[in-house]
């Protein structure tokens, strides 16, 4: 078995990741860690949960270490990440790893006051990770100089696009130097990214770590089929019986994820909202506690929620199955993180049957049934030969156009929580059997205002 000193990593860093207590390195820091030490650019097909972040902070800090130029400390490694849990996160790991090292490193996003980071990038850095519109901005104003970066990370690609950055992340790639080393992470590879990673990788070493190999095979799924109106009451169950002390609830909307937090309070269940709405001070104080251990459910929506990187989750509760199956899957990864098994429960009331065929699609296979509950609903369950996809009403009564442009943060009917995430209303009626590659594309075109709105709110 390879360890870390195979893999070629200096002591500094050993001592690191010792203290870390990491004994054995994950497949992508297997296969990453070597080609980037030999000064290779490297293109992973890996989700959060896979221990991706030591797969490019380790070897960029070793070599970053291995010769340091003379002078003021400037900008060296920028790692471009779309949100800002996902950002503090990253940056929260190069502290681990740089324990050793004499290495200046911060995170900026946007959401908060410019001024402790533009004091921080005055006194110099040597890595600095971002989310891009704060990057841009602070560029802008020239407070940030990255013409002499080193190594580029872009990580999250896919969700860069699926938010509306790439027009952000062509302007950063002209600033950089060309001569660099480049990193691209992304949890899935549409064309979309296949492009992208064309247009500034320099013959890439492509590790692939698809979450199907890497979580899912360790996740205990179960589907249990209900009424909308029973979802509620069959999660306190399950919350209760089982005595959940780390658990995700993942609902559709904002509004949803505040309005159950509010239920599972009644309920004697102390829970905490995550999402876009929520200030960067509330979304702090939430994932502290869910950390701490002293709120045991964490409500989230898919945009906040991605990237938490909390170990030790054991119950994930898709209490809405997400219209997108990409989404399914990062929701589940969020618990049987590094190495560790856990369950993941879906909730499928009969709106939602179409998802689930979907859902089964992308991770091809069919998810067992739980239907040892009080509130089995036949009604739910997909019918033979259904297609994967929103099911329709037939009688829902006809709706007038809407302005698509016109904000509806209270969630309800036209879930653009999930838009931002990549459903939404372009792709409602679009069959899923077209392939997620596809799927990804028309998105990436057609919900360019709705990735707006989630940019300024998300980042
Ligand atoms: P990431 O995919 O980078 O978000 O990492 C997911 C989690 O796995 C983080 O909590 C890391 O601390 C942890 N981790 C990363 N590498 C290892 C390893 N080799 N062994 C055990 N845990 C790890």
């Amino acid at each position: 078995m390879t360890d870390f000193e195979t893999l070629g990593l200096s002591k500094p860093l050993l001592r690191a990741v010792e203290a870390e207590g990491y004994t054995t390195p994950t497949p992508v820091q297997e296969q990453s860690i070597p080609p980037l030490l030999a000064g290779r650019d490297v293109l992973g097909v890996a989700q959060t949960g896979t221990g991706k972040t030591a797969a490019f902070a380790l070897p960029v800090l070793q070599i970053m270490s291995r010769n340091r130029p003379q002078g003021k400390r400037h900008i060296r490694a920028l790692v471009l990440s779309p949100t800002r849990e996902l950002a503090a996160q990253i940056d929260e790991r190069f502290s681990a790893y740089s324990e050793h090292l004499d290495i200046r490193h911060k995170v900026i996003f946007g959401g908060v006051n410019q001024n402790p980071q533009v004091r921080a990038l005055q006194k110099g850095l040597d890595v600095l990770v971002a989310t891009p519109g704060r990057l841009l901005d602070l560029i802008n104003q020239g407070h940030i100089d990255i013409t002499n970066v080193e190594f580029f990370v872009l990580d999250e690609a896919d969700r860069m696009l699926d938010m509306g950055f790439i027009r952000d992340i062509k302007k950063v790639l002209k600033l950089l130097p060309k001569k660099r080393q480049n990193l691209l992470f992304s949890a899935t590879m549409p064309s979309s990214i296949a492009d992208l990673a064309g247009s500034f990788l320099n013959n890439a070493v492509k590790v692939d770590i698809t979450p199907k190999e890497v979580t899912v095979d360790r996740i205990d799924q179960k589907i249990m089929f209900l009424r909308k109106a029973d979802k509620r009451r069959l999660l306190v169950k399950i919350i209760k019986q089982e005595r959940v002390e780390c658990g995700i609830v993942f609902t559709r909307t904002k509004h949803g994820a505040n309005r159950l937090v509010k239920q599972l309070d009644q309920s004697g269940i102390a829970a905490a909202a995550i999402h876009g709405n929520k200030s960067q001070g509330a979304r702090t104080k939430a994932l502290a506690g869910f950390k701490n251990g002293s709120i045991p459910i964490l409500v989230a929506t898919d945009i906040a929620s991605r990237g938490i990187d909390v170990d030790g989750v054991t119950h994930v509760f898709n209490y809405d199955l997400p219209n997108e199956p990409e989404s399914y899957v990062h929701r589940i990864g969020r618990t049987a993180r590094a190495g560790r098994t856990g369950i993941a429960y879906g909730f499928c009331d009969d709106s939602e049957s179409g998802y689930l065929v979907g859902i089964q699609q992308l991770i091809g296979k069919e998810i067992p049934v739980d239907s040892s509950h009080e509130f089995h609903f036949i009604g739910a369950i997909p019918k033979p030969g259904q297609k994967a996809g929103k099911v329709k009403d037939p009688n829902a009564p006809k709706k007038k156009q809407r302005n698509h442009n016109r904000s509806n943060q209270g969630g309800g009917r036209n879930n653009r929580q999930n838009s931002g995430n990549g459903g939404g209303q372009n792709n409602r009626n679009q069959s899923r059997n077209q392939g997620r590659n596809q799927g990804r594309s028309n998105r990436n075109g057609g919900n360019r205002n709705q990735s707006r709105n989630h940019r300024s709110g998300d980042n």
